[in-house]
């Protein structure tokens, strides 16, 4: 078979954003996945983006930025065939103690580079996000404290919503559009996709210089690992143990027929952590099941939902992330019997009316994939292994928002090219200095919803 300059393993949105810009440097470039393109982890995500990113330095906010960047390129170049919006998302409590929370969340987002904070104390001073596209949406964020302005622009919201933080440079897009996009870019400039299993790699003097796949022997001087959940299987063939772990994710989405939730909101999210007020006869039956009892307690912050589908759709998708113990990654993934409940009730402290669901519930469908992500919730991109050998991955619940952004980092690693400030926070070898170690043990807030 002829030789590459890559072969990249793995075509979800990590791969095909990598073959996107490693072509564009000039590359030769072979992506090779044992399914179709786009279609595990990648087919499963709720399609949103955010320059909202916690840490104690700016490097997320950073990638994000010009990831995003590069998003809305993308899309002023393709008439907006990504269908990119920006509406925002509205983070609400209902609780006075977190208002401050909120507030502190703002500040330090805009230290990091998020954009300015807005506080609104009075009416008259907020705007909402425009419906469709981006184009003249402000960035940072917007904190309503002002009683009338939640009820004039958030009607449906409960009256027991004392604020609520409108984080403005984030929405949500077409990831199959974008995931099709980059690679039919990469296609057209010469990369193949070759449907096969990579077997093994093979390392010649310290350096990469064969893949092997299906019984084929691919020459090649690099190699890049974008495998998703497959990442640390993948890694042990150039003989590195990379520092990643999953946890399961779902996501319900469904026909929300008494529409409820109006079509121009933004992403909605609980910001209070709660213990959901189940009735005696639900309590003693979630009681009797072992798998299910912790739902009795106390449950994190971060029930969200969205509508899904254009103006004329009646579809809202909606998860909760309030189980996500690290677990073996297992396909089909799992699914749990009580998620869409208990995620409409978490979702009922900010939006009441979904209570009419209780009684007389859709159909919802569910899916959901593995966030396969280090510690702290930062990627991996970078070398890592003998010479020629790469990681592009551990990309949790954000590689549809990252992975152009990322793909810049990765393409400039494997050409030897200036790398962007931020690259450093996201280096394989970044667990090797024993300094980096110990702010890992302060580190509590990853962002992740
Ligand atoms: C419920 C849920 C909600 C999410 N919401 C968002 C969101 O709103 N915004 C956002 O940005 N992100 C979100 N994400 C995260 C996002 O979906 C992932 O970060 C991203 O899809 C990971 O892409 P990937 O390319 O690394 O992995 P994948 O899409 O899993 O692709 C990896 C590919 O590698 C292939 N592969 C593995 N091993 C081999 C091998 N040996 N040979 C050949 N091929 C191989 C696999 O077949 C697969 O196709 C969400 C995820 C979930 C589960």
């Amino acid at each position: 078979m002829r030789g590459y300059d890559v072969v990249i393993c793995g075509a979800g949105i990590a791969g095909v954003a990598a073959a996107e810009a490693l072509t564009a440097r000039g590359a030769s470039a072979l992506l090779v996945d044992d399914r179709s393109p786009l279609s595990l982890t990648s087919d499963a995500s709720s399609e949103c983006y955010r320059n909202w990113w916690p840490g104690p330095d700016g490097a997320m906010v950073a990638l994000m930025n010009r990831s995003i960047d590069l998003l809305e390129a993308l899309a002023r170049e393709t008439q907006n065939a990504i269908a990119l919006n920006r509406r925002g998302y509205l983070y609400v409590t209902t609780d006075p103690a977190r208002v401050g929370l909120l507030r502190q969340a703002g500040e330090d987002a805009a230290a990091l580079g998020a954009g300015p904070l807005r506080v609104h104390a009075e009416s008259g001073t907020y705007s909402p996000s425009i419906v469709h596209g981006w184009d003249g949406s402000p960035d940072g964020a917007d904190l309503i404290l002002d009683r009338a302005t939640l009820r004039r622009f958030f009607p449906w919201l409960a009256d027991t919503a004392v604020a609520a933080l409108h984080a403005r440079r984030c929405g949500w897009l077409s990831a199959q559009q974008l995931g099709m996009t980059l690679l039919e870019r990469a296609r057209a400039r010469g990369a193949r996709f070759m449907r096969g299993r990579v077997g093994a790699v093979e390392i010649t003097n310290q350096h990469v210089s064969a893949v092997h796949v299906d019984g084929h022997r691919v020459i090649t001087g690099a190699f890049v690992n974008a495998a998703g959940p497959f990442l640390q299987h993948v890694g042990r063939m150039v003989g590195v143990e990379l520092p990643v772990f999953s946890e399961r994710h779902l996501k319900s989405a469904f026909e929300d027929y008494l529409g409820l939730i109006p079509r121009d909101a933004p992403l909605l999210i609980c910001a209070d952590p709660q213990t959901l007020p189940w009735s005696d006869e639900e309590r003693a039956l979630i009681a009797d099941d072992p798998e299910a009892h912790d739902l009795l307690g106390p449950l994190p912050a971060g029930a969200h939902c969205r509508p899904e589908g254009g103006m004329g759709s009646s579809w809202v998708i909606a998860l909760w992330a309030y189980d996500a113990a690290p677990v073996k990654e297992v396909f089909p993934v799992p699914l749990t019997p009580y998620f869409f409940d208990v995620t409409l009730r978490g979702l009922m402290r900010i939006i009441p009316s979904l209570e009419a669901y209780i009684r007389r519930p859709p159909r919802p469908s569910i899916d959901g994939g593995y966030y396969t992500k280090t510690r702290e919730n930062r990627p991996l991109i970078g070398p890592a292994g003998p010479r020629g050998s790469f990681v592009m991955g551990a990309f949790s619940g954000y590689g549809i928002m990252a992975a152009c952004g990322a793909a810049e980092i990765l393409a400039a690693h494997v050409s030897g090219a200036t790398l962007p400030a931020c690259a450093s926070a996201f280096h394989p070898a970044r667990y090797d200095d024993p300094a980096y170690l110990s702010l890992l043990d302060a580190w509590t807030d990853t962002g992740q919803l």
